[in-house]
Protein backbone atom coordinates (compact mmCIF):
# COMPACT_ATOMS: atom_id res chain seq x y z
CA UNK A 1 0.00 0.00 0.00
CA UNK A 2 1.30 3.54 -0.76
CA UNK A 3 2.78 5.52 2.05
CA UNK A 4 0.44 8.19 3.05
CA UNK A 5 3.93 11.52 3.25
CA UNK A 6 1.54 13.97 4.24
CA UNK A 7 -0.25 12.06 6.93
CA UNK A 8 2.62 10.66 8.48
CA UNK A 9 4.16 14.36 8.45
CA UNK A 10 0.85 15.79 10.27
CA UNK A 11 2.05 13.13 12.80
CA UNK A 12 5.02 15.14 13.08
CA UNK A 13 3.17 18.74 13.36
CA UNK A 14 4.28 19.22 17.08
CA UNK A 15 7.80 17.75 16.87
CA UNK A 16 8.45 20.33 13.21
CA UNK A 17 7.15 22.92 15.34
CA UNK A 18 9.29 22.80 18.21
CA UNK A 19 11.98 21.99 16.29
CA UNK A 20 11.63 24.77 14.30
CA UNK A 21 11.13 27.03 17.27
CA UNK A 22 14.23 26.11 18.78
CA UNK A 23 16.28 27.38 16.03
CA UNK A 24 14.20 30.61 15.52
CA UNK A 25 15.17 31.26 19.22
CA UNK A 26 18.71 30.54 18.24
CA UNK A 27 19.23 31.94 15.35
CA UNK A 28 22.92 32.00 13.83
CA UNK A 29 24.27 33.77 11.07
CA UNK A 30 26.32 32.42 8.23
CA UNK A 31 29.13 29.97 8.48
CA UNK A 32 28.53 30.70 12.68
CA UNK A 33 25.65 27.73 12.44
CA UNK A 34 27.60 25.83 15.35
CA UNK A 35 24.83 25.10 17.79
CA UNK A 36 22.66 23.71 14.94
CA UNK A 37 24.90 22.18 12.99
CA UNK A 38 25.39 19.91 16.05
CA UNK A 39 21.93 18.93 16.91
CA UNK A 40 21.23 18.42 12.92
CA UNK A 41 24.68 15.80 13.58
CA UNK A 42 23.21 14.82 16.59
CA UNK A 43 19.72 13.71 15.27
CA UNK A 44 20.79 12.50 11.92
CA UNK A 45 23.23 10.09 14.00
CA UNK A 46 20.87 8.84 16.21
CA UNK A 47 18.54 8.14 13.02
CA UNK A 48 21.24 5.93 11.86
CA UNK A 49 22.74 7.96 8.94
CA UNK A 50 26.43 8.27 8.51
CA UNK A 51 27.49 12.12 9.11
CA UNK A 52 29.86 14.21 8.36
CA UNK A 53 30.36 17.72 9.74
CA UNK A 54 32.50 20.54 8.89
CA UNK A 55 31.52 20.15 5.35
CA UNK A 56 31.96 23.65 4.12
CA UNK A 57 32.78 25.07 7.59
CA UNK A 58 29.57 24.76 9.27
CA UNK A 59 27.56 22.55 6.99
CA UNK A 60 26.55 18.76 8.05
CA UNK A 61 25.59 15.96 5.65
CA UNK A 62 24.11 12.30 6.41
CA UNK A 63 23.83 9.97 3.72
CA UNK A 64 20.92 7.01 4.31
CA UNK A 65 22.31 3.79 3.04
CA UNK A 66 19.26 1.67 1.11
CA UNK A 67 19.39 -1.64 1.21
CA UNK A 68 20.15 -2.43 -2.40
CA UNK A 69 22.03 -0.24 -4.63
CA UNK A 70 20.32 2.51 -7.10
CA UNK A 71 20.23 6.01 -7.23
CA UNK A 72 21.70 9.09 -4.84
CA UNK A 73 18.98 11.94 -4.37
CA UNK A 74 20.77 14.59 -2.78
CA UNK A 75 18.26 16.75 -0.23
CA UNK A 76 19.39 20.37 0.27
CA UNK A 77 18.10 22.19 3.40
CA UNK A 78 20.32 25.82 4.81
CA UNK A 79 20.46 26.71 8.42
CA UNK A 80 21.35 29.92 8.79
CA UNK A 81 19.76 33.27 9.75
CA UNK A 82 20.27 37.02 9.32
CA UNK A 83 21.70 39.74 11.01
CA UNK A 84 18.12 41.28 11.59
CA UNK A 85 16.83 42.63 14.78
CA UNK A 86 13.52 40.86 15.42
CA UNK A 87 10.32 42.84 15.93
CA UNK A 88 7.79 40.13 16.53
CA UNK A 89 6.05 39.57 19.46
CA UNK A 90 6.11 35.34 19.99
CA UNK A 91 6.81 33.14 23.04
CA UNK A 92 9.80 31.70 20.49
CA UNK A 93 11.15 35.07 19.43
CA UNK A 94 14.86 35.34 18.71
CA UNK A 95 17.01 35.35 22.18
CA UNK A 96 19.83 36.32 20.21
CA UNK A 97 20.08 40.28 20.19
CA UNK A 98 20.09 41.54 16.05
CA UNK A 99 19.94 38.04 14.67
CA UNK A 100 16.50 36.40 13.35
CA UNK A 101 15.37 33.83 10.74
CA UNK A 102 14.11 36.59 8.81
CA UNK A 103 13.90 33.46 6.06
CA UNK A 104 12.58 30.34 7.37
CA UNK A 105 15.90 28.74 7.63
CA UNK A 106 14.58 27.30 10.94
CA UNK A 107 12.01 26.06 8.84
CA UNK A 108 13.90 24.59 6.60
CA UNK A 109 16.36 23.02 8.87
CA UNK A 110 13.50 21.19 10.74
CA UNK A 111 11.87 20.10 7.41
CA UNK A 112 15.23 18.47 6.28
CA UNK A 113 15.30 16.48 9.82
CA UNK A 114 11.51 14.97 10.08
CA UNK A 115 12.27 13.96 5.68
CA UNK A 116 15.51 12.45 7.07
CA UNK A 117 13.14 10.36 10.18
CA UNK A 118 10.17 9.75 7.65
CA UNK A 119 12.71 8.30 5.10
CA UNK A 120 14.85 6.51 7.63
CA UNK A 121 11.62 4.24 8.98
CA UNK A 122 11.72 2.98 5.77
CA UNK A 123 15.43 2.13 5.30
CA UNK A 124 14.91 -1.33 4.58
CA UNK A 125 13.26 -0.62 1.40
CA UNK A 126 15.32 1.66 0.09
CA UNK A 127 16.76 1.27 -3.02
CA UNK A 128 19.85 3.80 -3.10
CA UNK A 129 20.96 6.60 -0.82
CA UNK A 130 19.42 10.04 0.34
CA UNK A 131 22.13 12.41 0.91
CA UNK A 132 20.66 15.36 3.44
CA UNK A 133 22.80 18.59 3.04
CA UNK A 134 22.25 20.81 5.37
CA UNK A 135 24.37 24.15 4.40
CA UNK A 136 25.52 26.83 6.08
CA UNK A 137 25.90 30.36 4.83
CA UNK A 138 23.00 30.25 2.00
CA UNK A 139 22.59 34.41 2.94
CA UNK A 140 25.95 35.61 1.57
CA UNK A 141 25.79 33.02 -1.26
CA UNK A 142 28.44 31.40 0.26
CA UNK A 143 27.89 27.94 1.95
CA UNK A 144 27.00 25.78 -1.46
CA UNK A 145 30.03 26.38 -2.95
CA UNK A 146 32.12 26.05 0.70
CA UNK A 147 30.16 22.62 0.38
CA UNK A 148 31.03 21.40 -2.71
CA UNK A 149 34.79 23.13 -2.41
CA UNK A 150 34.64 20.05 0.19
CA UNK A 151 33.93 17.46 -1.98
CA UNK A 152 29.58 17.04 -1.43
CA UNK A 153 28.99 16.18 -4.71
CA UNK A 154 31.48 13.65 -4.83
CA UNK A 155 31.48 10.06 -3.33
CA UNK A 156 28.65 9.25 -3.90
CA UNK A 157 27.77 11.52 -6.84
CA UNK A 158 24.21 12.33 -6.54
CA UNK A 159 21.62 12.29 -9.56
CA UNK A 160 19.18 14.28 -8.55
CA UNK A 161 19.00 17.61 -6.55
CA UNK A 162 15.76 18.55 -4.26
CA UNK A 163 15.18 21.54 -2.12
CA UNK A 164 12.47 23.43 -1.27
CA UNK A 165 11.79 27.27 0.17
CA UNK A 166 8.90 28.04 2.51
CA UNK A 167 7.80 30.34 0.91
CA UNK A 168 5.79 33.85 1.92
CA UNK A 169 4.74 35.19 -1.39
CA UNK A 170 1.84 32.21 -1.43
CA UNK A 171 -0.50 31.25 0.57
CA UNK A 172 -0.30 28.19 2.71
CA UNK A 173 -1.61 25.59 0.95
CA UNK A 174 0.14 26.17 -2.55
CA UNK A 175 3.29 24.59 -3.90
CA UNK A 176 4.91 26.08 -6.62
CA UNK A 177 7.18 23.69 -9.28
CA UNK A 178 8.60 26.53 -11.34
CA UNK A 179 9.22 25.86 -15.08
CA UNK A 180 12.97 27.03 -15.93
CA UNK A 181 14.48 29.71 -14.29
CA UNK A 182 12.54 30.75 -10.82
CA UNK A 183 14.73 32.76 -9.14
CA UNK A 184 17.45 34.92 -10.66
CA UNK A 185 21.46 35.32 -10.19
CA UNK A 186 23.06 37.18 -7.95
CA UNK A 187 25.90 39.52 -8.85
CA UNK A 188 27.74 42.43 -6.77
CA UNK A 189 29.27 44.87 -8.70
CA UNK A 190 31.19 48.34 -7.06
CA UNK A 191 32.47 50.66 -9.25
CA UNK A 192 35.99 52.92 -8.16
CA UNK A 193 35.71 56.45 -10.28
CA UNK A 194 39.01 58.25 -9.60
CA UNK A 195 39.87 62.00 -11.18
CA UNK A 196 41.11 64.83 -9.29
CA UNK A 197 40.26 66.27 -5.93
CA UNK A 198 40.54 70.33 -5.73
CA UNK A 199 38.57 73.24 -4.13
CA UNK A 200 34.86 73.61 -4.34
CA UNK A 201 35.22 76.94 -6.19
CA UNK A 202 37.55 75.76 -8.61
CA UNK A 203 36.10 72.94 -10.63
CA UNK A 204 37.78 73.89 -13.53
CA UNK A 205 41.35 72.70 -11.78
CA UNK A 206 39.89 69.24 -11.12
CA UNK A 207 38.55 66.15 -12.63
CA UNK A 208 34.94 65.88 -10.93
CA UNK A 209 34.63 62.35 -9.83
CA UNK A 210 31.32 62.84 -8.14
CA UNK A 211 29.94 64.11 -11.76
CA UNK A 212 31.29 61.00 -13.38
CA UNK A 213 29.79 59.10 -11.08
CA UNK A 214 26.14 60.93 -11.29
CA UNK A 215 26.58 60.63 -14.87
CA UNK A 216 27.36 56.58 -14.81
CA UNK A 217 24.47 56.00 -12.35
CA UNK A 218 22.19 57.65 -15.20
CA UNK A 219 23.88 56.04 -17.68
CA UNK A 220 23.88 51.89 -16.40
CA UNK A 221 20.08 52.29 -15.93
CA UNK A 222 19.95 52.01 -20.48
CA UNK A 223 21.38 48.79 -19.67
CA UNK A 224 18.21 46.78 -19.08
CA UNK A 225 16.41 49.81 -20.81
CA UNK A 226 18.18 49.86 -23.75
CA UNK A 227 20.28 46.26 -24.24
CA UNK A 228 18.59 43.72 -22.72
CA UNK A 229 15.63 42.61 -25.01
CA UNK A 230 11.70 43.28 -23.82
CA UNK A 231 11.47 39.39 -23.75
CA UNK A 232 13.86 39.19 -21.16
CA UNK A 233 14.73 39.65 -17.86
CA UNK A 234 17.37 42.19 -15.86
CA UNK A 235 17.20 44.60 -12.84
CA UNK A 236 20.31 46.75 -12.07
CA UNK A 237 20.29 48.43 -8.49
CA UNK A 238 22.60 50.98 -7.65
CA UNK A 239 22.84 50.69 -3.60
CA UNK A 240 24.97 52.69 -2.85
CA UNK A 241 27.79 56.03 -3.59
CA UNK A 242 30.19 57.18 -0.83
CA UNK A 243 32.90 59.88 -1.37
CA UNK A 244 33.75 63.40 -0.02
CA UNK A 245 33.72 65.13 3.15
CA UNK A 246 33.63 68.87 3.09
CA UNK A 247 31.16 70.82 1.30
CA UNK A 248 33.61 73.17 -0.65
CA UNK A 249 36.09 70.50 -1.45
CA UNK A 250 35.77 67.95 -4.89
CA UNK A 251 36.98 64.48 -3.44
CA UNK A 252 39.30 62.53 -5.62
CA UNK A 253 37.52 59.25 -5.60
CA UNK A 254 33.83 57.93 -5.65
CA UNK A 255 32.68 54.47 -5.15
CA UNK A 256 29.76 52.84 -6.15
CA UNK A 257 27.99 49.81 -5.31
CA UNK A 258 24.80 47.65 -6.17
CA UNK A 259 23.47 44.48 -7.57
CA UNK A 260 22.16 43.31 -10.36
CA UNK A 261 20.27 40.00 -11.65
CA UNK A 262 19.20 37.64 -14.32
CA UNK A 263 17.83 34.43 -15.36
CA UNK A 264 20.02 33.87 -17.98
CA UNK A 265 23.85 33.24 -18.32
CA UNK A 266 23.77 35.07 -21.83
CA UNK A 267 22.26 37.91 -20.33
CA UNK A 268 24.35 38.19 -17.55
CA UNK A 269 27.28 38.53 -19.29
CA UNK A 270 26.11 41.37 -21.86
CA UNK A 271 25.05 43.16 -18.16
CA UNK A 272 28.45 42.38 -16.91
CA UNK A 273 30.10 43.72 -20.27
CA UNK A 274 27.67 46.49 -20.67
CA UNK A 275 28.47 47.48 -16.95
CA UNK A 276 32.15 47.78 -17.48
CA UNK A 277 32.11 49.65 -20.86
CA UNK A 278 29.37 52.35 -19.40
CA UNK A 279 31.31 53.38 -15.99
CA UNK A 280 34.82 52.92 -18.10
CA UNK A 281 33.28 55.14 -21.47
CA UNK A 282 31.48 57.50 -19.11
CA UNK A 283 34.57 58.11 -16.71
CA UNK A 284 36.94 58.51 -19.23
CA UNK A 285 34.44 61.17 -21.56
CA UNK A 286 34.54 63.41 -17.97
CA UNK A 287 38.55 63.03 -17.70
CA UNK A 288 38.20 60.46 -15.12
CA UNK A 289 38.90 56.72 -14.81
CA UNK A 290 36.87 53.51 -13.54
CA UNK A 291 38.04 50.75 -11.79
CA UNK A 292 34.95 47.80 -12.04
CA UNK A 293 34.49 44.72 -10.06
CA UNK A 294 32.09 42.38 -10.77
CA UNK A 295 31.24 39.44 -8.90
CA UNK A 296 28.68 36.32 -9.65
CA UNK A 297 27.03 35.07 -6.15
CA UNK A 298 24.99 33.01 -7.55
CA UNK A 299 24.04 31.77 -10.91
CA UNK A 300 20.29 31.74 -11.93
CA UNK A 301 17.95 28.95 -10.63
CA UNK A 302 16.86 26.61 -13.29
CA UNK A 303 15.03 23.60 -12.15
CA UNK A 304 14.74 21.09 -14.30
CA UNK A 305 12.19 20.02 -16.79
CA UNK A 306 11.73 16.07 -16.37
CA UNK A 307 12.12 16.52 -12.32
CA UNK A 308 9.46 19.32 -12.36
CA UNK A 309 7.20 17.17 -14.22
CA UNK A 310 7.84 14.22 -11.81
CA UNK A 311 7.37 16.06 -9.00
CA UNK A 312 4.14 17.86 -10.25
CA UNK A 313 2.80 13.85 -10.41
CA UNK A 314 3.83 13.03 -7.11
CA UNK A 315 2.55 15.84 -5.50
CA UNK A 316 -0.96 15.39 -7.58
CA UNK A 317 -1.39 12.10 -5.88
CA UNK A 318 0.44 12.67 -2.63
CA UNK A 319 -1.27 15.85 -1.78
CA UNK A 320 -4.05 16.79 -4.12
CA UNK A 321 -5.72 19.19 -1.56
CA UNK A 322 -2.77 21.45 -2.33
CA UNK A 323 -2.52 23.70 -5.13
CA UNK A 324 -0.02 23.13 -7.29
CA UNK A 325 1.05 26.25 -9.31
CA UNK A 326 3.95 26.26 -11.46
CA UNK A 327 4.96 30.08 -12.08
CA UNK A 328 6.47 31.38 -8.84
CA UNK A 329 9.54 33.25 -9.64
CA UNK A 330 11.39 36.06 -8.10
CA UNK A 331 14.52 38.01 -8.50
CA UNK A 332 15.70 36.93 -5.49
CA UNK A 333 18.47 34.89 -5.68
CA UNK A 334 19.78 31.47 -4.00
CA UNK A 335 22.73 29.09 -3.80
CA UNK A 336 20.70 26.36 -4.13
CA UNK A 337 21.01 27.46 -7.86
CA UNK A 338 25.35 26.24 -7.64
CA UNK A 339 23.66 22.36 -7.25
CA UNK A 340 21.31 22.78 -9.68
CA UNK A 341 24.25 24.49 -12.02
CA UNK A 342 25.68 20.70 -11.64
CA UNK A 343 22.98 18.51 -10.94
CA UNK A 344 19.20 18.17 -12.12
CA UNK A 345 16.91 19.15 -10.10
CA UNK A 346 14.22 21.07 -8.53
CA UNK A 347 13.64 23.70 -5.84
CA UNK A 348 10.36 24.29 -5.02
CA UNK A 349 7.98 27.20 -3.28
CA UNK A 350 5.63 26.06 -0.35
CA UNK A 351 3.44 28.78 0.35
CA UNK A 352 3.71 29.85 3.98
CA UNK A 353 1.78 32.83 4.50
CA UNK A 354 -1.20 33.36 6.51
CA UNK A 355 -2.60 37.61 6.00
CA UNK A 356 -5.75 36.94 8.33
CA UNK A 357 -3.20 35.60 10.88
CA UNK A 358 -0.59 38.86 10.39
CA UNK A 359 1.86 35.91 8.88
CA UNK A 360 2.75 37.82 5.24
CA UNK A 361 5.40 39.72 6.12
CA UNK A 362 8.20 39.50 3.54
CA UNK A 363 11.57 37.60 3.81
CA UNK A 364 14.00 39.31 5.66
CA UNK A 365 11.88 41.60 7.56
CA UNK A 366 12.29 42.05 10.75
CA UNK A 367 8.17 40.73 11.14
CA UNK A 368 8.50 37.92 9.22
CA UNK A 369 6.98 34.60 10.44
CA UNK A 370 5.05 31.92 8.78
CA UNK A 371 1.94 29.39 9.62
CA UNK A 372 3.68 26.50 11.12
CA UNK A 373 1.08 24.25 8.83
CA UNK A 374 3.54 25.05 6.31
CA UNK A 375 6.00 22.28 7.60
CA UNK A 376 4.50 19.40 8.00
CA UNK A 377 3.08 20.40 4.09
CA UNK A 378 6.47 20.94 3.18
CA UNK A 379 8.03 18.08 5.10
CA UNK A 380 5.33 14.97 3.10
CA UNK A 381 5.73 16.76 0.53
CA UNK A 382 9.64 16.65 0.02
CA UNK A 383 9.53 13.28 1.53
CA UNK A 384 7.07 12.09 -1.05
CA UNK A 385 9.38 13.64 -3.85
CA UNK A 386 12.15 11.88 -2.54
CA UNK A 387 10.25 8.46 -2.37
CA UNK A 388 8.99 9.06 -5.89
CA UNK A 389 13.37 8.19 -7.10
CA UNK A 390 14.49 5.60 -4.14
CA UNK A 391 11.11 4.01 -2.58
CA UNK A 392 9.85 2.28 -5.61
CA UNK A 393 7.58 -0.36 -2.87
CA UNK A 394 6.06 2.91 -1.47
ZN1 LIG B 1 16.98 34.93 2.62
ZN1 LIG C 1 16.16 31.87 2.21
Amino acid sequence: MAIDWLAQAHAMRAELVARRRDFHQHPELAFEEVRTAGIVAAELGALGLEVQTGVGKTGVVGILEGAQDGMTVLVRCDMDALPVPEANDTEYISQTAGKMHACGHDGHTAIGLGVAKMLAAHRDQLVGRVKFVFQPAEEIAAGAYAMINDGVLEAPVPQVALGLHLWNSLPVGTVSVTEGAAMASANDFTISVRGRGGHGALPDETRDPLLAAAQIITALQSIVSRNVSGMDTAVLSVCNIRGGDANNVIPSEVTLGGTFRTYQPAINDLVTRRLREIAEGVAAALGCTAEVRADLLAPPLINDTLVNARLREVFGRAAPEISLIDNARTMASEDMACFLERIPGTFFFVGSANSARGLDFPHHHPRFDFDEDSLPISAGLLAAAVAEYVLPSA
